[in-house]
């Protein structure tokens, strides 16, 4: 197969050129100029005016299999994940058995092989059953083929039972994702406490629910030189004392969410209450918006991740105070990430590599670029393709979206894994049948 005269976006080397890309097999075999001359009567897209990148790597996803189908299941969720780009994701343990035993991590990579359609790579429970009082079975659990640990939905409450897991995680080589919340200062809290919250008349939650739990995970990562990486952080407090435990040399990462970038909470108070809004974190104000996007420029944040959280109808058609947090976030984030990073002035090939390899690097897989021998997981994008967003195309069942009817500018038009198309959009420039299929 061959990508003709496309933009080469590499953010691992830092380069954009016009290039062709020859793939045999599953594997990209060439990249240069002139390749597709040489060769005729092979598949050919032509890429020209598109631009040509390595599939996104995605570091914090629920896919909710095993336990609660209805809401989304792997093949789904894996369909979400091509339709943006996405061709490596993260799952966390949060499911019904939670993935805190080598039998769950089996079942989950055994039915991504089956179904998905993109790679799955799963997050192990870091405590049993995620109730933060006994360690899970980390070293069979690593066998079996977690990349990382973490209890996310809920925060590790007992610092010495951080403690252990941060030492164990060491030992094996994974890293810790930590979901920061105090839960006796967030205890009923909806929304974002502030003006605008108390003018809903919601209980609030406040930064620093979020910002003290960083503080404590950032001091045992540099005490005990072992990394954490924060879960989708959301308020301007916690950059700042992850900027300072980055510059005293503490191996702690961090990523950010497109929706904290996107949003605040002065958006859910526009929209009347609307439950798509609600999220954990939340919304936040527009000074930690723009804390997040310049921390983002910067590199104290060092990826983008969506939190995607799909849920069933149900669960969020009820009064705001019952309705579940979260929100679908697979077929948006990147015109929604590339939205946000021109508004902070960040150069494309930086904004891509929070994307692509400085996930794969958070998660230490070998991901996110693209060489000559490596696989052939490629984007092909049109930057200047302007849609408007209906959960109701959604590939994953969940359409809880904040951002219903917005219009986005840049949309995928085909998904490469391991060199086969996965899929193809319906307005896709080749005049091909629209796809979103698992290719063996
Ligand atoms: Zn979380």
């Amino acid at each position: 197969m061959i990508l003709k005269g496309g933009w080469v976006l590499n953010p691992a080397t830092n380069t954009q050129e016009i290039m062709d890309i020859l793939i045999t097999e599953e594997r990209i075999e060439r990249i240069g100029g002139g390749i597709a001359r040489q060769f005729h009567g092979e598949e050919t897209f032509d890429c020209t005016g598109l631009w040509v990148m390595p599939g996104l790597v995605d570091p914090h996803v629920h896919l909710r299999e095993p336990g609660y189908e209805y809401k989304e299941t792997i093949h789904t969720g894996t369909q979400a994940a091509a339709a943006g780009g996405v061709t490596s994701i993260a799952c966390m343990a949060n499911t019904l058995p939670v993935n805190d035993t080598a039998t769950v991590t089996r079942y989950i990579r055994e039915k991504a092989n089956a179904e998905g359609i993109v790679e799955v790579y799963p997050v192990g429970a870091a405590t049993k059953g995620l109730r933060g009082e006994r360690l899970a079975e980390i070293g069979l659990m690593r066998e079996a083929g977690i990349v990382a640990l973490s209890d996310d939905g809920f925060p590790i409450r007992d610092a010495e039972i951080l403690r252990l897991v941060l030492e164990y995680a060491r030992r094996f080589g994974l890293p810790v994702i930590d979901h920061c919340e105090d839960l006796t200062l967030t205890k009923g809290g909806m929304v974002h406490e502030g003006k605008t919250g108390t003018r809903m008349g919601l209980k609030g939650i406040p930064c620093v629910a979020e910002s003290v739990m960083v503080a404590r995970d950032v001091l045992l990562a540099e005490w005990l030189k072992a990394p954490v990486h924060i879960a989708h952080v959301s308020c301007k407090e916690s950059v700042e004392l992850i900027r300072r435990a980055k510059e005293r040399g503490t191996p702690v990462t961090c990523e950010v969410t497109p929706h904290h970038l996107s949003l605040t909470v002065d958006d859910l108070f526009l929209s009347k209450y609307d439950a798509n809004f609600k999220v954990n974190p939340p919304l936040r104000e527009e000074s930690d918006r723009e804390a997040l996007l310049a921390a983002l420029k910067d590199g104290i944040i060092d990826c983008i991740a969506t939190d995607h959280a799909p849920h069933d109808a149900q669960s969020k058609m009820v009064e705001f105070e019952y309705a579940a947090n979260g929100i679908s976030g697979l077929e948006t984030a990147l015109p929604l990430a590339l939205e946000a990073g021109r508004q902070a002035g960040i150069p494309l090939l930086s904004l891509l590599s929070r994307m692509t390899v400085e996930p794969a690097r958070i998660l230490g897989i070998d991901r996110g670029r693209i060489s000559p021998g490596g696989m052939a997981n490629l984007v092909i994008f049109d930057p200047e393709k302007e849609w408007t967003v209906d959960p109701e195309r959604f590939f994953s069942k969940g359409k809880n979206t904040p951002f219903s009817g917005r219009a986005l500018k840049g949309k995928v038009m085909a998904t490469l894994f391991h060199g086969r198309a996965v899929y193809l959009d319906e307005n896709n420039p080749w005049g091909l049948t629209p796809i979103c299929v698992k290719r063996s």
